[in-house]
């Protein structure tokens, strides 16, 4: 057995998560150390071609690294390339698989004895290091079972690159085959994977325990005093990345109480600066958990809270519950299946048509709510994913016009008798504060009840599209 790039390469191709190429996982490989790096071939012009073809003799021990991918190995830095195969490398892999391939390369690397071959050596001395992220020597990592999977496998590819000749392995590549990989699986019981921290203090304990001084008791708790501090550290930058998209998505990307514009990050990427997550506790002994959490700005808001008063937290739990029904509502509607419940409210809104409540109207109707209140949520959700469904129910409308004469007039009624509760007072109700949602509200319970309870958010969007419409209709009236 010999360990080089192509051995490597093919213990993973071996353990390949479904749909990735060769080729892709040969680059991803390749790019961790060497981001600009594009394989070359000479007489061969179509680029996918020379990636196939470089790849598979790479593979096969045939070719040998380019210097543009060993010499920025050797001066590459241990923890990025270590996290870019946690990042990029293990999406590629079978995750069912990562203890066989930790064997497998464990297997290669134990079989790999230095020879002399013509006037030079080849294969790897006990004392030489085989992992070059964590520094562990071939005769060290014999009878290790604890791994952290990525900085491994980061660190055996640093020292296939930088210390190996991949021609050599040519002669014993064809024995590493699926079977080969396979055959470790009743062993894997011997390895356990470790999370980061595990791994920083398991090194860390063997790096104290080396310098021989001390015993094993007082290296473990100089690790975990060592592991806390880092973490302590870490927090702030950490915060759960995923909680904070939700927030700032469910915010609309902006400060929940200034409404100041913070962004929204992408999901997996360090957040935007700027802004935080707050947990707006009524009680000192609740638990702080997303129903208590909102986003905001760290300049102005944040420092707030600790001197808000009972009623402001309220207001702004209050807030932010509204933002979260919105996105909520905003993701049911988003799904595919949501057309269909509109065409089946309007059809059932057709079947109805000649009952009391629905009568037909004319288009004048439609003008004559004016009083158009700008209600900042309702807004938001009329003009973010509506606009598209809008244009949903408009195209089912025409389409049921033709296929069973369906009445988009017959919405006049309900927009009619909106109008009408306008004129009649709905403004004068204190209690009333946003008599648009109000009148909204009830043209959605009125369409929801006839539809026997059924596709409310199909009732919302087809109520949303009458109250667009009639914002349309004014604006044409303006400029007429
Ligand atoms: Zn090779
Ligand atoms: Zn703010």
């Amino acid at each position: 057995m010999r360990l080089c790039f192509g051995s490597y390469m093919a213990v993973l191709v071996s353990c390949k998560a479904v749909n990735v190429d060769n080729k892709e996982l040969c680059e991803a490989l390749l790019h961790s150390v060497a981001p600009n790096f594009e394989f070359t071939y000479d007489g061969q012009e179509n680029a996918d071609r020379v990636r196939e073809d470089v790849s598979s003799k790479l593979l096969r021990c045939e070719q040998n690294l380019s210097k543009d991918v060993s010499d920025p190995a050797r001066t590459a830095g241990l923890e990025e390339v270590a996290s870019y195969f946690r990042n990029n490398i293990l999406p590629m892999l079978d995750r069912n698989m990562s203890k066989q391939i930790i064997l497998a390369l464990k297997d290669i690397i134990a079989n790999d004895p230095p020879v002399k071959v013509g006037n030079k050596m080849q294969g790897i001395d006990g004392d030489t290091k085989v992992e070059l992220v964590s520094g562990i020597t071939k005769s060290e990592l014999v009878p290790k079972g604890d791994f952290c999977f990525h900085t491994f496998l980061a660190g055996v590819f640093l020292y296939t690159v930088t210390n190996t000749t991949n021609r050599t392995g040519k002669a014993t590549i064809k024995s590493i085959t699926d079977e080969y990989i396979l055959s470790f699986t009743p062993r894997i019981g011997e390895i356990t994977l470790l999370e980061d921290d595990e791994a920083k203090r398991g090194s860390l304990v063997s790096a104290v325990k080396e310098s021989g001084k001390y015993g094993e008791e007082f290296a473990e708790n100089v690790a975990g005093f060592v592991v806390d501090r880092i973490n302590q550290l870490a927090l702030p930058s950490k915060q759960d990345d995923s909680l904070l998209v939700t927030l700032l998505s469910e915010a609309n990307g902006n400060c929940l109480k200034c409404g100041k514009k913070l962004g929204i990050p992408k999901r997996g990427k360090v957040p935007v600066g700027n802004c935080e997550i707050v947990y707006l506790k009524q009680s000192p002994n609740e638990s702080e958990c997303y129903e208590n959490a909102v986003v905001l700005c760290t300049d102005e808001c944040a420092p707030l809270v600790s001197v808000m008063s009972e009623i402001e937290i309220d207001e702004l739990l209050e807030d932010k519950r509204r933002c979260a029904n919105i996105q909520a509502f905003l993701d049911r509607i988003s799904g595919i299946k949501f057309p269909e419940e509109i065409e089946a409210v309007l059809r059932e809104v057709h079947k109805t048509k000649n009952a009391k409540g629905l009568e037909g109207t004319s288009v004048t109707d439609l003008v004559e709510i004016e009083r158009k209140i700008h209600e900042p949520y309702l807004k938001d959700k009329i003009n973010a994913s509506m606009a598209r469904l809008y244009k949903t129910v408009k195209v089912i409308c025409a389409r049921l016009e033709q296929e069973i004469g369906f009445d988009t007039n017959m919405f006049g009624g309900l927009m009619r008798s909106a109008s009408m509760m306008v004129e009649g007072g709905v403004m004068k109700n204190a209690d009333i504060t946003d008599p648009q949602e109000y009148i909204a509200n009830l043209l959605v319970d009125k369409l929801y009840s006839q539809m026997g309870q059924k596709y409310k958010d199909a009732c919302e969007i087809i109520v949303g599209y009458l109250v667009k419409r009639c914002d349309l209709f004014n604006e044409n009236a303006k400029q007429s």
